[in-house]
């Protein structure tokens, strides 16, 4: 049997595994940071519609540009996050991971480095592999801040092409402040020049304001989002930057032509018609977490402060050993690989009930 040792691989990949995230069949499914919420159904009628004209055009190419698309996340960002965007400073793909695979194929690439500081969202680490850009792992403090000082050094010795921060960070659901953010900025420039890109995927949950106007007059400074969480529509495949507009253009020399398909862009338009509707799906579950986040440590758990729509929880001596507990008990959570924590995202009131409940049973079995 040919396996994939037997093919021309390039090197590096070799012996690696694929992203994946367990997706399996059981009542609670709080692993994968996905919005519970399913679609109103007037956004479904909606998107129905929107499908339906975009069909009729379906021989033709979609808008290479997305320029409508573009101009609404535009309007979204400019009313949400405290900072005026055009068209101009807006770039979409098929999810944050493409927009991020588009800047280290940008920035990055064969002979170059990124960095970040982990735990954090593995995937930077992969599509940094995927791309051929070398890895650094950073650290973090004990409490899963960025430790500015540790971070600034490890940017000086290593001088990365790109720096990823992550606020909310995942897994541990710690909000980066600006000023973190702008000390390692003045870092990668005093040291490369380097992009540093701020992945705000979870921003919208956030007890803080987005970073988005720290990107005024800081050229290499981008930041990512996603319609997967706070749009409730992980399905659809839909992230965007914001940046100054050479970043825009820059990213247009890798992107594949007419890579966001006319249905994606139609679908992402509907959704945007709704957005009040969604941020209020945020807003209920905003409560939820910051719920589990006090339940939990009434409950005697370790809980990290999350600004994200997920908990990190712990300290378990066998983190491995009490998720499969907890799935045994039916709910499903996340095992990240971060010694002694696990991270559930928060669900319905309803499915946060019967996680809790399973953690009650597992705390009563520990002690
Ligand atoms: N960034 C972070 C921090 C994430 O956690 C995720 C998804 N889990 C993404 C980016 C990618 O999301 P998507 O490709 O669905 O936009």
């Amino acid at each position: 049997m040919t396996g994939i040792d037997d093919l021309p691989i390039r090197e590096e990949l070799r012996g690696k595994s694929p992203y994946g995230a367990p997706q399996l069949d059981v009542p609670v499914r709080l692993n994968t940071n996905e919005n519970p919420y399913p679609l109103p159904e007037a956004l479904v009628a909606r998107i129905a519609e929107r499908v339906t004209e975009a069909a009729r055009d379906l021989n033709r190419y979609p808008d290479r540009d997305a320029v409508e698309l573009r101009t609404e996340l535009a309007r979204y960002l400019t009313r949400t996050a405290g900072h005026e965007v055009g068209v101009a400073n807006v770039w979409a793909a098929n999810g944050s991971n493409e927009v991020l695979q588009q800047l280290l194929q940008t920035f990055g690439g064969p002979g170059r480095t990124a960095i970040g500081f982990e735990p954090s969202y593995s995937m930077h680490a992969l599509i940094s592999r995927g791309t051929g850009t070398g890895w650094i792992s950073g650290p973090r403090n004990a409490d899963f801040t960025i430790d500015v000082d540790a971070a600034r050094a490890a940017i000086a010795e290593h001088r990365p092409h790109v720096v990823f921060i992550t606020s909310p960070n995942n897994p541990t659901g710690t909000a980066v402040e600006a000023d973190t953010v702008l000390a390692l900025y003045e870092a990668a420039q005093a040291a490369g020049p380097s992009i540093v890109v701020v992945d705000e995927a979870y921003g919208e949950f956030s007890h803080r304001p987005s970073l988005l106007p720290l990107i005024e007059n800081r050229p290499q400074l981008i930041l990512s989002r996603t319609m997967s969480k706070a749009f409730g529509a992980a399905g659809l495949r839909l992230g965007y930057l914001a940046a100054h507009p050479a970043v825009v253009d820059a990213v247009q020399l890798v992107r594949l032509p007419y890579h966001l398909s006319a249905v994606t862009q139609a679908t992402a338009l509907a959704a945007l018609e709704h957005t009040d509707t969604l941020l209020g799906y945020v807003e209920a579950l905003k409560a939820e977490r910051d719920r589990l986040v006090s339940e939990l440590r009434s409950i005697g758990c370790e809980v990290t402060d999350s600004d994200a729509n997920f908990v990190q929880f712990g300290r378990f001596e066998d983190a491995h050993a009490a998720w499969q507990s907890l799935l045994d008990r039916g709910v499903l959570v996340r095992d990240n690989g971060v010694p002694g924590w696990l991270r559930v995202t928060a669900g319905t009131p309803t499915e946060n009930d019967a996680f809790l409940d399973a953690v009650r049973d597992l705390m009563k079995e520990k002690s």
